[in-house]
């Protein structure tokens, strides 16, 4: 049987990436929707055949738990509210996708973490990058050693943003700026590629618009230093267009350009080109993450992967305060 999912909030993402992959995937589909904007209602129920019984508000959001055609839910609102509605997806029962950025800071991620334990429900964080073959090639490259021990990283992800008023530019709704958003790709990378959580964080912050970028930063440059001597450096902006994962090996080298969107993702190595076929992300992470609610596994993104992430960004602001190198709290 093919597990239902419910989006919650029906923006961007939702609509344009998740909603059109669940037509693509084997182990679930879209059964439900959960908006607080009536309007998008007929669409939806007419474009994915939603039933009028899976369709809820933010208000009728609880009573899920009484819905049996909904297995999953997917919580696709701004970062703010992860915490809020991945706790009360767990409280309904329901296993959970949570977007990236997991939460606002490690004590929210640790909350939700607990939720889902004592609910007894999985929780995954949207990394759909860990389902994505050129990524995986990294990781294997790591874990195989083909080219040795993994020596740097370089990582950058950013875009230039528009919308002076959108959420992401608000600190309440965002948590910060291109760091929250993108910037925790550069972390991922750099996790993937050398297995290792960072043990410390030197970090930069650069802002060219103190008005358009008040409350959230637009620029972070930052260092990060593993326990087995590898070392990443990392840039993540609101200014411009920039997307690369780099890894120098003892006996080579390996490159995702571009590495973190949506693809086709590119990569070769010093042997040449990656010959690895485009997929759609987010198809092949939903399966995944069916597969582990179907088989009772552990996700290998769960939500001590978003904590980890979580933990690097808390360092890293902590060391633009302190303008000093920050060791990373432990997991
Ligand atoms: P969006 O602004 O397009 O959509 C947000 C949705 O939340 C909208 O439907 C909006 O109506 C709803 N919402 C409810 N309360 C809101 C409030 N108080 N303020 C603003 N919107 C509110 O954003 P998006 O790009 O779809 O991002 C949603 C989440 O998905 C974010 O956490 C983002 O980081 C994540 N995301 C992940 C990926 C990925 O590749 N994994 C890509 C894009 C976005």
């Amino acid at each position: 049987k093919k597990l239902g999912i419910a989006l919650v909030g029906l923006g961007y993402y939702a609509k344009n990436l998740l909603a059109p992959a669940l037509e693509k995937t084997g182990e679930c589909y879209l059964a439900g929707i959960v908006t607080g904007t009536p309007s998008k209602i007929p669409e939806w129920k007419e474009k994915y055949n939603i039933a009028d019984k899976n369709v809820y508000s933010y208000d009728t959001f609880d009573k899920i738990k009484d819905n049996p055609d909904i297995d999953i839910i997917y919580v696709v609102l701004p970062n703010s509210m992860h915490k809020e509605y991945t706790i009360r997806a767990a409280k309904a029962g329901k296993h959970v996708i949570c977007e990236k950025p997991m939460a606002l800071n490690p004590a929210e991620c640790r909350e939700m973490i607990a939720a889902c334990d004592k609910a007894k429900v999985k929780l995954a964080i949207g990394y759909r990058l860990h389902s994505e073959p050129h990524t995986q090639e990294i990781m294997r490259l790591k874990r195989e050693k083909d080219f040795g021990a993994v020596k740097l990283v370089e990582a950058a992800d950013g875009f230039k943003i528009g919308d002076p008023t959108q959420w992401r530019l608000k600190k309440a709704l965002a948590g910060g700026g291109a760091m929250y958003d993108v910037g925790v790709y550069c972390i991922n990378g750099a996790r993937y590629a050398t297995g290792e959580q960072p043990i410390a964080v030197t970090a930069q912050e650069y802002k060219t618009d103190p008005v358009k970028f008040k409350e959230v930063d637009e620029t972070i440059t930052w260092q990060m230093e593993f326990s087995s001597g590898a070392v990443a450096t990392c840039t993540t902006t609101y200014a411009a267009s920039t997307e690369r994962l780099y890894v120098a090996y003892e006996k080579g080298w390996a490159e995702l350009r571009p590495a973190f969107g949506y693809g086709p993702i590119k990569g070769k190595t010093n042997k040449g080109e990656m010959d690895i076929p485009h997929t759609i992300h987010q198809a092949l992470q939903m399966d995944d993450f069916s597969r582990c609610v179907k088989e009772n596994k552990e996700s290998p993104v769960n939500g001590y992967e978003g904590l980890k992430d979580l933990l690097v960004v808390e360092a890293i602001y902590k060391s633009i305060g302190s303008g000093k190198r920050e060791l990373v709290n432990p997991v």
